[in-house]
């Protein structure tokens, strides 16, 4: 193995249109930048607290209503720090006492992690299973929130959404659909809070986290904000839904991060909603692992088809290949963002599938990869 990256070129013929195959931030449409180009001059740099911004507000909150078809009552609340603020929002306002987590990986252990080290709550349950595989949820007494993980970024295992049978009455269903959201199907109603951030399926930028929660949520939230405990206001989940409702946050957000979001899942209402967009994922997923299986040097990681994302691909190289050395050659001709997730320690590539990214360039991102691969051989 050599440390240096071996100058190899991929004929032009081979290069997908946009290189751009990270889990995140991943592919913004350059049809979505070049609207918000359009529109600057009227929007960014204006109040978030005036009728333009609010109005690009009410647009998100209802295209994410039409996107997951989201039954009566579900309101779609928003505010800043991404995902990961949104875990510790959770800790604060939504766990009333013991939390349940599926864990398979590095994300969906990240929030059990968070509920296991605050100080009001009791241990969660936690079940977990090896990385490239999924855990199930069981039914406990005394567990008001089941914190399940729509797809598993760092490992590429996506699983379905269904309520735990036999779960107290009012506990809720959280699911984090961070890399799930616009590129997975699912049905809202086994859910009572989808929450994710929009730099994923979404083509957007970080540092927004949205959740579409259900009346059981908002009451929820509502009753854990008067109980008493101590919450910082910037995670308060009970300001957030106020302001949402409203059209607005908290504090500032990034109108940009807002604009793309909305240009994204506006662009997958008016093509046919979410059956739209995840068609793009699945038929971009057919292409990728049956190329993987064709091949004589890869491999699907997730060993059990049932349970490979159509939104996230990894993919094993045997190995007398570095993948290390791959992703750094494709890197070196534009494209880029396929090392696998660094703390899974694999041989391995890592490829988004969210429905920004067009079938045809992962179909040409296979050529590249087997030139790349042809020309390690020989060298
Ligand atoms: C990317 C990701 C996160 C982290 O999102 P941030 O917005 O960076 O906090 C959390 N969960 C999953 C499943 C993710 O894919």
């Amino acid at each position: 193995m050599s440390t240096g990256t071996p100058s190899i070129t991929i004929p032009a013929d081979l290069l997908p249109v946009d290189g751009r195959f990270g889990c995140g931030p991943s592919k913004v449409r350059p049809e979505a930048v070049a609207a918000l180009a359009a529109e600057a001059p009227d929007y960014l740099g204006t109040s978030h607290r005036q009728a333009p911004v609010k109005f690009m507000v009410s647009r998100l909150r209802n295209a994410v209503a039409e996107l997951f078809a989201l039954p009566d009552g579900y309101e779609v609340i928003l505010g800043n720090g991404g995902t990961t603020a949104f875990w510790d929002a959770a800790v604060f306002g939504l766990i009333d006492d013991k939390s349940q987590h599926l864990t398979f990986g590095e994300f969906s252990g990240k929030f059990a992690e968070c509920a296991t080290r605050a100080p009001f709550l009791q241990d969660p349950s936690v079940i977990s299973a090896e990385p490239g595989t999924a855990p199930t949820a069981r039914a406990e007494a005394g567990i008001d929130l089941y914190a399940l993980t729509h797809n598993e970024t760092s490992t590429g295992v996506a699983i379905p959404i269904v309520r735990p049978e036999g779960a107290d009455d009012g506990a809720l269903v959280a699911v984090d659909a961070t890399s799930a959201a616009g590129g997975l199907k699912f049905d809202a109603s086994q859910t009572d809070v989808y929450y994710f951030a929009p730099q994923k399926c979404l083509a957007s930028d970080g540092g927004l986290w949205i959740a579409a929660v259900s009346p059981t949520a908002v009451e929820r939230i509502e009753r854990v904000a008067s109980s008493g405990r101590w919450i910082p206001a910037s995670l308060d989940l009970k300001i957030a839904l106020d302001n949402s409702l409203k059209d607005q946050t908290y504090n500032t957000p990034a109108l940009a991060t807002i604009f793309l979001a909305v240009h994204q899942m506006e662009w997958i209402n008016q093509n046919g909603g979410l059956g739209f967009s995840s068609g793009r994922s699945a038929r971009s997923a057919e292409i990728v692992y049956g190329w993987a299986e064709r091949s004589d040097y890869a491999t699907p990681y997730v060993a059990d088809p049932a349970l490979r994302s159509n939104v996230v691909a990894t993919i094993d190289l045997d190995d007398a290949i570095d993948a290390t050395t791959v992703s750094k050659v494709l890197r070196a001709n534009g494209v880029v963002d396929t090392e696998s997730y660094r703390k899974l320690g694999r041989n391995q590539l890592r490829v988004a599938l969210f429905p920004a990214i067009d079938a045809e360039d992962v179909d040409q991102l296979t050529r590249c990869i087997d030139h790349v691969v042809a020309e390690l051989r020989t060298a």
